[in-house]
Protein backbone atom coordinates (compact mmCIF):
# COMPACT_ATOMS: atom_id res chain seq x y z
CA UNK A 1 0.00 0.00 0.00
CA UNK A 2 2.75 2.53 0.73
CA UNK A 3 4.57 1.75 -2.96
CA UNK A 4 1.44 2.86 -4.56
CA UNK A 5 0.96 5.88 -2.81
CA UNK A 6 3.49 7.86 -4.96
CA UNK A 7 1.56 6.70 -7.95
CA UNK A 8 -1.80 7.96 -6.53
CA UNK A 9 -1.83 10.90 -9.67
CA UNK A 10 -2.59 7.76 -12.10
CA UNK A 11 -5.65 5.86 -12.29
CA UNK A 12 -6.21 2.71 -10.79
CA UNK A 13 -6.58 -0.56 -12.97
CA UNK A 14 -10.24 -0.51 -13.53
CA UNK A 15 -10.36 -4.14 -13.86
CA UNK A 16 -7.80 -4.87 -10.84
CA UNK A 17 -6.14 -7.25 -13.09
CA UNK A 18 -3.83 -8.55 -11.02
CA UNK A 19 -6.24 -8.99 -7.99
CA UNK A 20 -9.37 -10.66 -10.00
CA UNK A 21 -6.24 -12.95 -11.02
CA UNK A 22 -4.92 -13.33 -7.55
CA UNK A 23 -8.33 -13.76 -6.11
CA UNK A 24 -9.33 -16.71 -8.33
CA UNK A 25 -6.18 -18.34 -7.99
CA UNK A 26 -6.72 -18.88 -4.43
CA UNK A 27 -10.36 -19.76 -4.85
CA UNK A 28 -9.82 -21.85 -7.32
CA UNK A 29 -12.37 -19.49 -10.23
CA UNK A 30 -11.62 -17.84 -13.17
CA UNK A 31 -11.58 -14.19 -12.98
CA UNK A 32 -14.70 -14.10 -15.14
CA UNK A 33 -16.28 -15.63 -11.89
CA UNK A 34 -15.49 -12.38 -10.00
CA UNK A 35 -16.59 -8.55 -9.61
CA UNK A 36 -15.17 -6.53 -7.32
CA UNK A 37 -17.24 -3.93 -5.23
CA UNK A 38 -15.97 -1.21 -2.86
CA UNK A 39 -17.45 -2.99 0.06
CA UNK A 40 -19.77 -6.02 -0.21
CA UNK A 41 -21.90 -3.47 0.22
CA UNK A 42 -21.26 -1.94 -3.38
CA UNK A 43 -22.07 -5.73 -4.75
CA UNK A 44 -25.64 -5.20 -2.91
CA UNK A 45 -26.40 -2.10 -4.82
CA UNK A 46 -25.27 -3.77 -8.48
CA UNK A 47 -27.78 -6.20 -7.51
CA UNK A 48 -30.26 -3.77 -6.98
CA UNK A 49 -29.14 -1.54 -10.43
CA UNK A 50 -29.21 -5.04 -12.01
CA UNK A 51 -32.46 -6.68 -10.91
CA UNK A 52 -34.67 -4.59 -8.87
CA UNK A 53 -37.76 -2.05 -10.01
CA UNK A 54 -40.91 -1.38 -8.42
CA UNK A 55 -42.69 -4.49 -9.72
CA UNK A 56 -40.09 -6.72 -8.11
CA UNK A 57 -40.40 -8.70 -4.71
CA UNK A 58 -37.25 -9.56 -2.33
CA UNK A 59 -37.41 -12.14 0.22
CA UNK A 60 -35.17 -11.58 3.46
CA UNK A 61 -35.41 -13.08 6.88
CA UNK A 62 -36.53 -11.66 10.24
CA UNK A 63 -33.04 -9.44 11.89
CA UNK A 64 -31.18 -9.44 8.27
CA UNK A 65 -28.54 -7.67 7.53
CA UNK A 66 -29.98 -3.57 7.14
CA UNK A 67 -28.35 -3.30 4.08
CA UNK A 68 -30.90 -5.37 2.16
CA UNK A 69 -34.10 -3.50 3.19
CA UNK A 70 -32.08 -0.46 2.19
CA UNK A 71 -31.50 -1.41 -0.96
CA UNK A 72 -34.71 -2.82 -2.10
CA UNK A 73 -36.25 0.58 -0.70
CA UNK A 74 -33.84 2.49 -2.89
CA UNK A 75 -35.06 0.61 -6.19
CA UNK A 76 -39.07 0.73 -4.65
CA UNK A 77 -39.20 -2.71 -5.09
CA UNK A 78 -41.21 -5.06 -2.50
CA UNK A 79 -39.45 -6.23 0.64
CA UNK A 80 -41.50 -9.30 2.11
CA UNK A 81 -39.63 -10.46 5.54
CA UNK A 82 -40.09 -14.08 7.06
CA UNK A 83 -40.49 -14.54 10.95
CA UNK A 84 -37.07 -15.41 12.32
CA UNK A 85 -37.00 -18.99 14.21
CA UNK A 86 -34.72 -18.52 17.34
CA UNK A 87 -33.04 -15.22 15.57
CA UNK A 88 -31.82 -17.61 12.70
CA UNK A 89 -33.63 -17.70 9.42
CA UNK A 90 -36.48 -19.68 8.62
CA UNK A 91 -35.15 -21.60 5.36
CA UNK A 92 -38.57 -22.92 4.43
CA UNK A 93 -40.66 -20.07 5.17
CA UNK A 94 -38.00 -18.00 2.77
CA UNK A 95 -38.57 -20.31 0.16
CA UNK A 96 -42.48 -20.50 0.46
CA UNK A 97 -42.32 -16.70 0.58
CA UNK A 98 -41.14 -16.77 -3.07
CA UNK A 99 -43.71 -15.34 -6.07
CA UNK A 100 -43.57 -15.06 -9.58
CA UNK A 101 -42.70 -11.76 -8.78
CA UNK A 102 -39.91 -12.68 -6.61
CA UNK A 103 -36.50 -11.03 -7.95
CA UNK A 104 -34.07 -11.56 -5.34
CA UNK A 105 -33.48 -13.50 -2.43
CA UNK A 106 -30.72 -12.36 0.31
CA UNK A 107 -29.47 -14.56 3.14
CA UNK A 108 -26.26 -14.01 4.80
CA UNK A 109 -24.85 -17.09 6.45
CA UNK A 110 -23.46 -15.95 9.13
CA UNK A 111 -26.07 -13.59 9.85
CA UNK A 112 -25.12 -10.01 11.07
CA UNK A 113 -26.68 -8.88 14.03
CA UNK A 114 -27.74 -12.47 15.02
CA UNK A 115 -24.37 -14.76 14.24
CA UNK A 116 -27.02 -17.33 13.27
CA UNK A 117 -25.69 -20.09 10.91
CA UNK A 118 -28.17 -22.42 8.47
CA UNK A 119 -27.16 -25.68 8.19
CA UNK A 120 -25.80 -27.36 5.50
CA UNK A 121 -29.31 -29.26 4.75
CA UNK A 122 -30.93 -25.90 4.92
CA UNK A 123 -28.46 -24.49 2.09
CA UNK A 124 -28.75 -27.37 0.05
CA UNK A 125 -32.36 -27.34 0.28
CA UNK A 126 -32.95 -23.19 -0.49
CA UNK A 127 -30.33 -23.69 -3.45
CA UNK A 128 -32.63 -26.73 -4.78
CA UNK A 129 -35.71 -25.49 -4.23
CA UNK A 130 -35.89 -21.79 -5.13
CA UNK A 131 -36.90 -21.66 -8.40
CA UNK A 132 -34.69 -20.03 -11.43
CA UNK A 133 -36.18 -16.74 -12.04
CA UNK A 134 -34.91 -15.55 -8.53
CA UNK A 135 -31.23 -14.69 -7.66
CA UNK A 136 -30.33 -16.11 -4.18
CA UNK A 137 -27.65 -13.72 -2.97
CA UNK A 138 -25.44 -15.83 -0.42
CA UNK A 139 -23.62 -13.30 1.81
CA UNK A 140 -21.00 -15.03 3.11
CA UNK A 141 -19.29 -11.97 5.00
CA UNK A 142 -18.23 -14.08 7.78
CA UNK A 143 -17.63 -17.48 6.18
CA UNK A 144 -13.71 -17.24 6.99
CA UNK A 145 -14.42 -18.06 10.29
CA UNK A 146 -16.40 -21.03 10.21
CA UNK A 147 -15.23 -24.22 11.29
CA UNK A 148 -16.91 -26.32 8.90
CA UNK A 149 -18.41 -24.11 5.84
CA UNK A 150 -20.85 -25.12 3.67
CA UNK A 151 -19.16 -25.09 -0.16
CA UNK A 152 -20.99 -22.80 -2.44
CA UNK A 153 -18.31 -21.90 -4.36
CA UNK A 154 -17.79 -25.43 -5.47
CA UNK A 155 -21.74 -24.96 -7.32
CA UNK A 156 -20.07 -22.11 -9.31
CA UNK A 157 -16.98 -24.09 -10.35
CA UNK A 158 -19.39 -26.55 -12.05
CA UNK A 159 -21.56 -23.67 -13.46
CA UNK A 160 -24.28 -26.19 -11.12
CA UNK A 161 -26.08 -22.60 -10.03
CA UNK A 162 -26.86 -20.18 -12.22
CA UNK A 163 -28.64 -18.22 -10.15
CA UNK A 164 -26.47 -17.79 -7.33
CA UNK A 165 -24.84 -14.68 -6.12
CA UNK A 166 -21.76 -15.39 -3.24
CA UNK A 167 -21.06 -12.30 -1.71
CA UNK A 168 -17.44 -11.65 0.25
CA UNK A 169 -15.66 -9.20 1.86
CA UNK A 170 -12.21 -7.78 3.25
CA UNK A 171 -13.21 -6.09 6.15
CA UNK A 172 -14.15 -9.06 8.32
CA UNK A 173 -11.29 -11.71 8.79
CA UNK A 174 -8.83 -9.87 6.56
CA UNK A 175 -9.08 -6.47 8.98
CA UNK A 176 -9.21 -4.20 6.14
CA UNK A 177 -12.84 -2.73 6.56
CA UNK A 178 -11.17 0.58 6.09
CA UNK A 179 -9.76 0.08 2.99
CA UNK A 180 -13.60 -1.14 1.29
CA UNK A 181 -13.12 -3.93 -0.58
CA UNK A 182 -15.68 -7.20 -1.44
CA UNK A 183 -16.54 -9.32 -3.90
CA UNK A 184 -19.26 -11.55 -5.66
CA UNK A 185 -18.95 -14.99 -6.87
CA UNK A 186 -21.10 -16.41 -9.08
CA UNK A 187 -21.30 -17.85 -13.15
CA UNK A 188 -19.39 -15.22 -16.07
CA UNK A 189 -23.04 -14.72 -17.20
CA UNK A 190 -24.16 -13.03 -14.33
CA UNK A 191 -20.79 -11.22 -13.21
CA UNK A 192 -21.34 -9.42 -16.80
CA UNK A 193 -24.69 -8.39 -15.91
CA UNK A 194 -23.26 -6.92 -12.56
CA UNK A 195 -20.14 -5.20 -14.76
CA UNK A 196 -22.68 -3.36 -16.90
CA UNK A 197 -23.47 -1.66 -14.53
CA UNK A 198 -20.33 -0.97 -12.57
CA UNK A 199 -18.40 2.18 -11.99
CA UNK A 200 -15.02 1.82 -13.59
CA UNK A 201 -12.98 2.73 -11.28
CA UNK A 202 -14.54 1.69 -7.72
CA UNK A 203 -11.73 0.04 -6.47
CA UNK A 204 -8.62 2.42 -5.52
CA UNK A 205 -5.02 1.37 -6.27
CA UNK A 206 -4.54 1.16 -2.24
CA UNK A 207 -7.22 -1.02 -2.04
CA UNK A 208 -5.80 -3.18 -4.99
CA UNK A 209 -2.50 -3.54 -3.44
CA UNK A 210 -3.19 -4.29 0.29
CA UNK A 211 -5.85 -6.78 -1.13
CA UNK A 212 -3.15 -8.38 -2.72
CA UNK A 213 -0.91 -8.71 0.15
CA UNK A 214 -3.57 -9.88 2.39
CA UNK A 215 -4.33 -12.55 0.21
CA UNK A 216 -0.89 -14.04 0.94
CA UNK A 217 -0.93 -13.60 4.83
CA UNK A 218 -2.33 -16.84 5.55
CA UNK A 219 -0.71 -16.68 9.34
CA UNK A 220 -3.10 -13.50 9.98
CA UNK A 221 -5.95 -15.05 8.96
CA UNK A 222 -5.06 -18.09 10.98
CA UNK A 223 -4.46 -16.16 13.96
CA UNK A 224 -7.64 -13.94 13.64
CA UNK A 225 -9.78 -17.16 13.16
CA UNK A 226 -8.28 -18.50 16.54
CA UNK A 227 -8.77 -15.18 17.84
CA UNK A 228 -11.91 -15.12 17.18
CA UNK A 229 -12.92 -18.59 18.63
CA UNK A 230 -11.29 -18.11 21.97
CA UNK A 231 -13.58 -14.56 22.23
CA UNK A 232 -16.24 -16.28 20.81
CA UNK A 233 -15.95 -18.71 23.92
CA UNK A 234 -15.21 -16.25 26.76
CA UNK A 235 -17.71 -14.15 25.52
CA UNK A 236 -20.34 -17.11 25.30
CA UNK A 237 -19.22 -18.35 28.69
CA UNK A 238 -19.69 -14.91 30.61
CA UNK A 239 -22.71 -14.07 29.12
CA UNK A 240 -24.16 -17.41 30.92
CA UNK A 241 -22.52 -16.94 33.96
CA UNK A 242 -24.16 -13.76 34.17
CA UNK A 243 -27.50 -14.87 33.42
CA UNK A 244 -27.51 -12.86 29.83
CA UNK A 245 -29.69 -14.30 27.28
CA UNK A 246 -27.79 -14.33 24.25
CA UNK A 247 -27.66 -16.15 20.76
CA UNK A 248 -24.58 -18.48 20.43
CA UNK A 249 -22.40 -17.10 17.67
CA UNK A 250 -20.97 -18.27 14.63
CA UNK A 251 -19.63 -14.83 13.16
CA UNK A 252 -17.23 -12.20 15.28
CA UNK A 253 -19.93 -10.57 17.72
CA UNK A 254 -22.51 -11.53 20.08
CA UNK A 255 -25.98 -10.43 19.99
CA UNK A 256 -26.88 -10.50 24.10
CA UNK A 257 -30.27 -9.30 25.86
CA UNK A 258 -29.31 -6.57 28.43
CA UNK A 259 -32.37 -4.61 28.79
CA UNK A 260 -32.54 -1.16 27.79
CA UNK A 261 -30.06 -1.40 25.17
CA UNK A 262 -29.80 2.42 24.15
CA UNK A 263 -28.85 3.08 27.88
CA UNK A 264 -26.57 0.14 28.56
CA UNK A 265 -25.19 1.09 24.91
CA UNK A 266 -24.69 4.65 26.03
CA UNK A 267 -23.71 3.90 29.54
CA UNK A 268 -20.42 1.48 28.14
CA UNK A 269 -19.53 4.14 25.83
CA UNK A 270 -19.06 6.60 28.70
CA UNK A 271 -16.60 3.54 30.02
CA UNK A 272 -14.56 3.85 27.00
CA UNK A 273 -16.60 0.83 25.37
CA UNK A 274 -18.27 0.73 22.19
CA UNK A 275 -20.86 -1.39 21.34
CA UNK A 276 -23.83 -1.55 18.88
CA UNK A 277 -27.81 -1.10 19.92
CA UNK A 278 -30.28 -2.86 18.19
CA UNK A 279 -33.18 -0.85 18.21
CA UNK A 280 -33.31 -0.51 14.50
CA UNK A 281 -33.07 -4.59 14.01
CA UNK A 282 -36.64 -4.08 15.70
CA UNK A 283 -34.30 -5.73 19.19
CA UNK A 284 -34.36 -2.51 21.60
CA UNK A 285 -33.39 -4.88 24.55
CA UNK A 286 -30.50 -6.13 22.93
CA UNK A 287 -26.50 -5.54 22.03
CA UNK A 288 -24.02 -6.86 19.85
CA UNK A 289 -20.96 -7.02 21.01
CA UNK A 290 -17.68 -7.59 18.63
CA UNK A 291 -15.00 -9.56 19.56
CA UNK A 292 -11.73 -8.06 20.36
CA UNK A 293 -8.72 -9.22 21.51
CA UNK A 294 -8.69 -10.93 24.66
CA UNK A 295 -7.73 -7.72 26.97
CA UNK A 296 -10.56 -5.74 24.62
CA UNK A 297 -13.07 -8.85 25.71
CA UNK A 298 -11.96 -8.63 29.09
CA UNK A 299 -12.77 -4.73 29.73
CA UNK A 300 -15.60 -5.07 27.78
CA UNK A 301 -17.30 -7.56 30.29
CA UNK A 302 -16.04 -5.82 33.35
CA UNK A 303 -17.66 -2.45 32.10
CA UNK A 304 -20.79 -4.88 31.41
CA UNK A 305 -21.02 -6.07 34.60
CA UNK A 306 -20.51 -2.56 36.11
CA UNK A 307 -23.00 -1.07 34.31
CA UNK A 308 -25.67 -3.84 34.57
CA UNK A 309 -24.75 -4.30 38.77
CA UNK A 310 -23.96 -7.53 37.89
N1 LIG B 1 -22.81 -8.28 4.66
C1 LIG B 1 -22.88 -8.47 5.98
C2 LIG B 1 -23.67 -9.62 6.50
C3 LIG B 1 -22.20 -7.61 6.85
O1 LIG B 1 -22.29 -7.78 8.17
C4 LIG B 1 -21.45 -6.53 6.32
C5 LIG B 1 -20.68 -5.56 7.19
N2 LIG B 1 -21.31 -5.08 8.29
C6 LIG B 1 -21.43 -6.38 4.93
C7 LIG B 1 -22.11 -7.28 4.14
C8 LIG B 1 -20.74 -5.24 4.26
O2 LIG B 1 -19.39 -5.27 4.43
P1 LIG B 1 -18.42 -4.41 3.53
O3 LIG B 1 -19.22 -3.43 2.72
O4 LIG B 1 -17.51 -3.75 4.50
O5 LIG B 1 -17.71 -5.41 2.66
Amino acid sequence: MERVLKNLHLYPDGNAFYLKRKLAETLYLDPANLILGNGSNEIIEMVGHAFLNPDAEVVVSEYCFAVYPIVTALFGAKLVTVPARRFGADVAGLIRAITPRTKVLFLANPNNPTGTLASHGEITQLLAEVPPHVLIVMDEAYVEFLEDPADCLALVRLEAQPNLLLMRTFSKIFGLAGLRLGYGVAVPSLIAALEKIRQPFNINAIAQAGALGALEDAEHIARTRSNNRQGLEYLHTALSQMGLEHVPSYANFVLVRVGDGVRVFADLQRLGVITRPMASYGLPEWLRISVGKPAENHRCLVSLRQVLGK
